[in-house]
């Protein structure tokens, strides 16, 4: 939707922008991902998240201050009832022009219609592997087929961007590159492998599963593959095409030199506070904000909180801050 004047600027004391938001809207996961919930979404405290009402107040105080793309994330955004509603909030916030969504794709055959219908732009679909055994090692559960099925209804559909997220992990280099290299020839969408990023609960799986992006890269160079030109708002992933094959294959590197220098992104939980880092410690709480609907209030708290934003994460350090997986805060 299109937006009056923004009311102000968010630019952090090392004068990076920020024009995207990832909101979780809850905490609650189906999945049990082998480097995020191996053991299940456990219940600690009273499950109060944010309500669509209040969603939509985070968007409209965040689209204020110059945002324009939101991702709904989590946990698994899609086990709430009211999703369609948050999107519908969000898409009808002036200055947002992008809804996208981050999903494991449990019902997506089902609930893409919905989310389209609601106003959804964008789709990510978490699949690391493709190999139907492989998905359900890590996730914990066999609905390989019906999550591609949910993304190839979401291609027919004509949803504008339709992505692919695919944690890097040593089981899956060679075999499993050979299958998403496979899967992109004739679908027009790109597959991004992001680096495995250590947590405070996944420090032994991350041991043995965590391989530098440099394994997919020179996979990729060796087999034609060449560099795409970024267009402004790529975000973190260097992308890759090749003449044969209709979509891309993307790497997003949070090891790499220099990630944190080009970061644009803000993050809220699904309890209402604002995380400045996704590996920092605690958050600003906007809850009691949200709660009052005090707009005014709410930007400028947001906007004093930024100058407190750190210059990068300390994952070269081992160190994690306080996220024990990423389900926590919303990846
Ligand atoms: N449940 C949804 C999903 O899996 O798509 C959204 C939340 S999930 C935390 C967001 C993304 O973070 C997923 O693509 C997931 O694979 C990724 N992720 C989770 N833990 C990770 C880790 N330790 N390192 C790298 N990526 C991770
Ligand atoms: Fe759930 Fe997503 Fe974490 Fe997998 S990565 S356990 S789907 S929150």
């Amino acid at each position: 939707m299109e937006r009056s004047p923004a009311l102000g600027r968010l630019v952090d004391g090392f004068g990076r922008r920020f024009h995207y938001l990832r909101l979780s809207v809850t905490e609650v996961c189906n999945f049990r991902c082998t480097y995020c919930l191996p053991d299940g979404f456990k219940k600690s405290g009273p499950l109060t998240f944010l309500t669509p009402e209040e969603c939509g107040r985070v968007a409209g105080a965040f689209a204020d201050l110059g945002v324009s793309k939101v991702r709904l994330t989590g946990g698994e955004p899609s086990v709430r009832r009211d999703l369609p509603e948050i999107i519908a909030r969000t898409a009808a916030t002036p200055g947002v022009d992008k809804v996208c969504i981050t999903t494991n794709g449990w019902n997506l055959e089902r609930q893409i219609g919905a989310w389209r219908d609601a106003g959804l732009t964008n789709l990510n679909v978490s699949i690391d592997s493709l190999d139907r055994a492989g998905f359900h090692r890590i996730t914990g559960h066999d609905r390989l087929e019906s999550v591609v099925r949910g993304l190839d209804r979401a291609l027919e559909l004509g949803l504008p961007t339709v992505k692919v997220n695919g944690v890097l992990l040593r089981d899956g280099v060679g075999d499993g590159f050979d299958a998403f290299a496979a899967f992109v020839r004739e679908r027009p969408v790109a597959v991004r492998f992001i680096e495995l990023m250590r947590t405070g609960d996944n420090a032994e799986y991350f041991a043995d599963q965590h391989v530098p992006g440099s394994v997919l890269t020179d996979w990729l160079a060796a087999r034609g593959w060449t560099r795409r030109d970024r267009a402004f708002d790529d975000g973190p992933a260097v992308e890759f095409i090749h003449p044969d094959h209709a979509g891309r294959i993307g790497l997003i590197a949070p090891y790499a030199p220099g990630f944190c220098d080009g970061c644009n992104r803000l993050r809220v939980t699904a309890r209402g506070q604002l995380r400045l880092c996704l590996f920092g410690e605690l958050g600003v709480d906007l809850k009691d904000l949200l709660e009052k609907d005090e707009p005014e209030a709410l930007r400028a708290r947001i906007v004093r909180a930024l100058a407190g934003k750190p210059r990068g994460h300390r994952l070269h350090e081992a160190n994690s801050g306080d996220t024990r997986q990423l389900a926590q805060f919303g990846g």
